[in-house]
Order: structure tokens, then C-alpha cells, then sequence
């Protein structure tokens, strides 16, 4: 069967009626860039560069930051490569930094506020984003926003990145696209406003789902709450593609979500522009939507956000594809 998978490597990811999805691969080294590129990946969706900064006992210098983002750079080539600043608090330490202990880290000081209330983290991550986009196609993002000033202070501070790296005569690519991740219900409730201030979006399903749902993703006890296909995430990632859409922007998706086979049509349906996700997931979705028109996709996907619940979800689309 992997061998039959394999013949699609270099196929598009079409719908029968000619509708095209950009099926991207999710890494976490520059080594995974490799295991992408042999899985037909048609690009970085989302290169978490957190354990750059875990597998080591100090913070990385922008020589070693660049050094990594230029190899991610060189291996995918032409490809776009989307590069999420650091990520860390919530369930992932860093020894070295002596984070506070919280009693509810995942509503805590994680990610972008970690970023910008240590802005000599932030300001040597994204030099070296730039420094290395001399050498690809880079995109940065940003993990956990949840409001309009918050990306006004990102971008502040990446333009304060692009001012030092001119004034040291260093190139870089001034057109860089910067995007955020949407994971949080305000995100979700704003999204017009923010795409405003950005050029795309990435769904984080895995952080969303938890916040909708109110269930701690690593909670075994509730573990059967925590459901993606809830029709009260689909409305949610609905908004966000639409609102983005209507900017005439685009949305992407790397959660875990983007990368099941169920859950690949309704999302298809609803008019998701990118899907990123582990490599070996990337040929199998291919598969899966290259066996279906948009149009009835799209119907699929409106009888779902209408759906009581994400069991009744999961039905209909078993119904859909038998
Ligand atoms: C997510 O939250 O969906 C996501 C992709 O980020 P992470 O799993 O790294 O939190
Ligand atoms: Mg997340």
C-alpha cells in the first residue's frame, strides 16, 4: 500500500472538479525536512522551533538559530517554510530558564507572552529567521495570540529585526509573509480584525480544541471531551477560513487534525487553503481528496457544522465516504 501511496508523491493535491489544497509536512528538527521532501510534502506548515531550544542546556545563539533555519531553508529550496517562534510554557519546559510554576500553565505565561516580556528572546529568534530567509522561502508565525495589539507589538518587533539587520548590511527577504497560529477562542472571534494586520493564518486544533472545549489536552480523565470534530470547533475553524477568505488572505491548519482522513473532507469542504501535518500523513490525505468533487465536499461539510455532535459528525462523514 505504501508503494501505491508513493506513485502520488509528485501529483497535486486536486479535487476531481480541479479544486487545489497545499498539503504541507510539520517538523520539529531540520533533519524532519528531509522525511518531508521524501513524503511529497509541498512545504514546511510548521517547523516548531521549540526543541531547538529544549535539546540543549542554554539558550541557542542566533548563529545556531540561523544555522538551523538555513538548513530547513536549503533542503525544502523554492518551498515555502513556516518558522513558529518559540513556544514555550505550557507543557513544555526549558531547564535552563527557570520558568515560574503555575497552578494553570496552559492559560499561563507561555509563548508569545513569554516572547515579548523577554524581547532579547524574541529579537535574537527573529534575526535569525531573517538572516535565513536569504536562503528560501520563510514565513514566520506566531504561536497563542489573542488580540490585535499583540500583533501590532509583533510586528513592531519585527520591523525593529529588519531596521538592525540593514543597518548592518545583511540581506534578508524584505517581503516576508508573517502569520499567526489561531489557537485561542479570541483569535477565533477576531479574526477579521487580525488578518488585517497579517498575511495568512494556521490553525492550531490541538490548543484550540482544548481551549473551546474547556478540556486540558493531556487530562486522561477526560480525554473522551476532547474532541476535534465538535461541531462547536468546525464553526470555529469555519469563521477563520471565511474571515481570512474574505480579505482575500489565506488559512492552513497543523494541528493534528489537518492530518486525519475523516476530518481532511470536512475541512476540504469548508474551504481550508493549506493542510499541514506529520509526513507520513501526507500522501494517505492526498489520497483521500483526490477521490472527491468540492461540491460535495462542501455539502459534507455545511450538514456537519449543523451536526449535534462530533459522534454525529464522525457518522456522517463515514456515510459520505463508504
Ligand atoms: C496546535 O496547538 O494545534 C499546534 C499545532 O501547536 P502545538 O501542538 O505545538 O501546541
Ligand atoms: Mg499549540
Amino acid at each position: 500500500e505504501k508503494s501505491e501511496l508513493l506513485k502520488l508523491k509528485d501529483a497535486p493535491a486536486v479535487t476531481l472538479d480541479g479544486k487545489h489544497f497545499e498539503l504541507c509536512a510539520n517538523i520539529g528538527t531540520p533533519k524532519d525536512a528531509e522525511g518531508a521532501v521524501a513524503n511529497g510534502a509541498e512545504g514546511i506548515g510548521l517547523y516548531r522551533t521549540e526543541f531547538l531550544f529544549m535539546d540543549r542546556s542554554s539558550m541557542p545563539s542566533e548563529q545556531v538559530q540561523f544555522e538551523a533555519y538555513k538548513a530547513v531553508a536549503e533542503t525544502m529550496q523554492d518551498k515555502p517554510v513556516i518558522i513558529r517562534t518559540l513556544d514555550i510554557g505550557g507543557d513544555k519546559e526549558l531547564p535552563y530558564m527557570d520558568l515560574p510554576s503555575e497552578l494553570n500553565p496552559f492559560l499561563g505565561w507561555r509563548a508569545i507572552r513569554m516572547c515579548l516580556d523577554r524581547p532579547e528572546i524574541l529579537q535574537t529568534q527573529l534575526r535569525a529567521i531573517l538572516r535565513a530567509s536569504a536562503f528560501g522561502k520563510l514565513r514566520i508565525m506566531f504561536p497563542m495570540v489573542i488580540s490585535v495589539q499583540e500583533v501590532k507589538q509583533l510586528k513592531a518587533h519585527v520591523e525593529q529585526a529588519k531596521t538592525s539587520l540593514r543597518e548592518a548590511a545583511v540581506t534578508f527577504d524584505e517581503q516576508i509573509e508573517v502569520g499567526i497560529m489561531i489557537e485561542t477562542p479570541a483569535a477565533v472571534m477576531i479574526a477579521d480584525q487580525l488578518i488585517a494586520q497579517l498575511d495568512f493564518f494556521s490553525i492550531g486544533t490541538n490548543d484550540l480544541t482544548q481551549y473551546i472545549l474547556a478540556v486540558d489536552r493531556g487530562n486522561e480523565s477526560i480525554a473522551h471531551l476532547y474532541d476535534s470534530f465538535s461541531p462547536s470547533v468546525l464553526r470555529a475553524i469555519k469563521r477563520v477560513i471565511d474571515a481570512s477568505h474574505a480579505a482575500g488572505k489565506w488559512t492552513g491548519m497543523c494541528g493534528e487534525f489537518a492530518g486525519d482522513e475523516q476530518a481532511a473532507l470536512i475541512l476540504a469542504g469548508l474551504g481550508l487553503d493549506e493542510f499541514s501535518m506529520s509526513a507520513p500523513s501526507v500522501l494517505k490525505i492526498k489520497k483521500v481528496l483526490r477521490a472527491q468533487s468540492s461540491a460535495n465536499l462542501e455539502a459534507l461539510a455545511e450538514q456537519c457544522l449543523n451536526a449535534e455532535d462530533g459522534e454525529a459528525v464522525r457518522q456522517l462523514v463515514s456515510e459520505f465516504a463508504l
